[in-house]
């Protein structure tokens, strides 16, 4: 998978320290009333694999190069890497997140029902 570029600037390193600070718990385990830091498997067993114990700071809604989605921090959600895994895998297949907002409705613009 290649990673966009604006992931290697400073300002990417630092507001993404930032939100683990503000959020260190995977959003979606914790939904499910799990309190997973990156160290947990969607099971709430310990993760064995040293190398999937860690968090990710993932764009909600898909910023595809877009500066405003990717900057934008209310967009940012805290994810173990098998939450991570699982929401890209139906992202690529799709092409769209099911997100929703606090209305219930679908947040992503590719989104069908906001096309
Ligand atoms: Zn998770």
């Amino acid at each position: 998978m290649s990673r966009h570029p604006l992931y290697k600037t400073a300002r990417w390193r630092k507001g993404r320290l930032a939100h683990l600070r503000a959020e260190p718990l995977c959003r979606l385990c914790r939904q499910r009333g799990l309190l997973n830091d990156g160290s947990l498997t969607l099971a709430g067993d310990s993760q064995s694999n040293r190398r999937r114990r860690f968090l990710v700071v993932d764009h909600i809604v898909p910023h595809r190069g877009d500066l405003d989605l990717f900057w934008d921090t209310t967009n940012w959600q805290t994810l173990c890497p098998d939450h991570h895994d699982i929401i890209k895998q139906r992202e690529e297949v799709r092409g769209y997140s099911n997100e929703r907002g606090p209305d219930g409705w679908p947040i992503d613009p590719a989104h069908p029902a906001n096309r």
